[in-house]
């Protein structure tokens, strides 16, 4: 038998490059432009057209790739966002699956001179603008790893690629359609996700686990209508004190620890390990990447800790908040009601949907002073963990790492949810997953000045090519 043939690196990387130069970069800079912000914080989406015009040109581009079979269709049933389905087929009978999403975050405020959410900015290595890096390079990333095999007569399995429009808004369409494209999706035995965290740009990074979410607004209402605080207060409860009355139950917001024992879970020794390597080789980088304002200081002093923090345990954060004026129409008054957006995230294997029904009875149940109190808006999403990682993937994590960035492969638990991998996780069970992502130190999606690093996602899709080459080879 002959050997198989290995991915000339150079020829791969150039490819790779070039097509970044030639069509990617510039069309994402056009994608960069158009505001398609996700369902959840565009509720007009539809009628805006946002989202169909972004479609469009994911869509036109792929066309114009030169890939071997190639099926392409996007999916929009009724009141839903649309999903672009590719089929690919292989020299294998068996299926890898890749995963990203081309709806966006808002756009927020806080971005530097000369950058915004829908202003695209190329600056050295960087793309500047909302959804370039969450999550709008995950086509032509996933593209471009198919032209990389096929460019060298490479055997693959049989790819399809999934992109979704509403992954910001908790992928709630996702299974209706998972369930629609059942047989045309088959079983995969390898996914490949797009759409995650790295912790720095020297190498390929690959997330053992995801947290879960359970979001919601918490409505405190004392009054039918506002009154003179110097006529009420000391007679009327303060909404907004009932709502800190309501959160310490949740929250002690001394330390920042969540309170219920039932939204944690047990850490795994396998994971502290791996937090405790990452903790050794990325040392002050856990922390100091992040915006800090004067003398503040993190949580907690260890490394090892806050990663456990931001991966396997549960945290508090309150997005938004109604009720309350802005500052210069603040009169001395007494406010009907307080509402906040809580946003609680969940240790992998926290069963999201019991625990968000848990958390409205802790926040609503026997309110202070018969206050009108309410969860509303509810949202919840299963985290997950990666399973035991087959020695041929860890083989072509390693190799790909080293020919591609020079540098070994990481492993990092991720504080961020994307529900699909714990559906996926669930409905095949088999299968194997390379979940990663260009979203490092800095590049800050959901926030302002997000960026691509364009040499990461260009090194990323080198790794996924010869991933999905070893993929078809490990039952050889
Ligand atoms: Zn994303």
């Amino acid at each position: 038998m002959a050997e198989p043939r290995a991915i000339d690196a150079h020829r791969a990387a150039s490819l790779v490059e070039g097509l970044f130069g030639a069509s990617i970069v510039p069309t994402l800079t056009d994608y960069i432009r158009i505001p398609n912000q996700s369902p959840a914080f565009d509720p007009d989406w539809e009628h805006g057209g946002h989202m169909r015009r972004a479609m469009d040109l994911i869509v036109a581009w792929c066309r114009t790739q030169a890939i071997a079979g190639m099926q392409l269709e996007v999916l929009q049933h009724t009141g839903r966002t649309p999903l672009l389905f590719i089929e690919v087929p292989g020299q294998l009978d068996d299926t890898v699956l890749l995963y990203g999403h081309m709806d966006k975050q808002p756009a927020m405020t806080g971005w530097s001179e000369g950058l915004g959410a829908w202003q695209p900015v190329l600056r050295g290595d960087r793309l500047y603008g909302r959804g370039g890096a969450d999550d709008g390079y995950s086509t032509f990333a996933s593209l471009a790893a198919l032209k990389v095999l096929q460019d060298q007569s490479i055997p693959h399995a049989r790819c399809v690629v999934i992109i979704e429009g509403c992954e910001e808004s908790g992928s709630g369409d996702l299974p209706h359609y998972i369930e629609h494209l059942r047989e045309r999706i088959g079983t995969p035995s390898l996914v490949v996700c797009l759409d995650s965290g790295a912790a720095d740009y020297e190498r390929l990074w690959c997330t053992t686990s995801l947290r879960g979410v359970i979001s919601g607004n918490l409505h405190v209402g004392v009054l039918r209508e506002g009154v003179h605080s110097g006529d009420a207060s000391g007679i009327v409860p303060s909404s907004f004190r009932i709502v800190r009355a309501l959160l310490s139950r949740l929250e002690d917001e001394t330390t920042g620890k969540i309170r219920p024992d039932w939204l944690y879970t047990e850490i795994p020794e396998q994971r502290i390990d791996q937090a405790r390597a990452m903790a050794g080789a990325l040392g002050a980088a856990v922390w100091d990447h992040y915006p800090w304002l004067g003398a503040m200081q993190p949580v907690t002093q260890d490394p090892v800790q806050m990663i456990l923090n931001r991966s396997w345990r549960p945290q508090l954060a309150i997005t938004g908040a109604a009720g309350l004026p802005e500052l210069g129409l603040a009169g001395n008054v007494l406010r009907p009601s307080t509402v906040v957006r809580v946003s609680v995230r969940l240790p992998p294997g926290v069963n999201a949907e019991r625990a968000k029904q848990r958390l409205i009875k802790l926040l609503t149940e026997d309110p202070p002073y018969g206050a009108d109190v309410r969860f509303e808006q509810a949202e919840a999403n299963d985290g997950w963990s990666a399973p035991a990682l087959a020695p041929w993937l860890e083989a072509a994590l390693t190799a790909s790492s080293q020919t591609y960035f020079g540098a070994s492969a990481g492993y990092l638990g991720e504080g961020g949810t994307i529900p699909f991998m714990a559906m996926l996780g669930e409905r095949f069970p088999e299968a194997q997953f390379l979940i990663t992502g260009v979203l490092g130190p800095e590049s800050n999606a959901h926030g302002p000045n997000e960026f691509l690093h364009i040499p990461t996602a260009q090194r990323l899709t080198c790794c996924v090519a010869e991933t999905i080459r070893r993929h078809a080879l490990r039952n050889a």
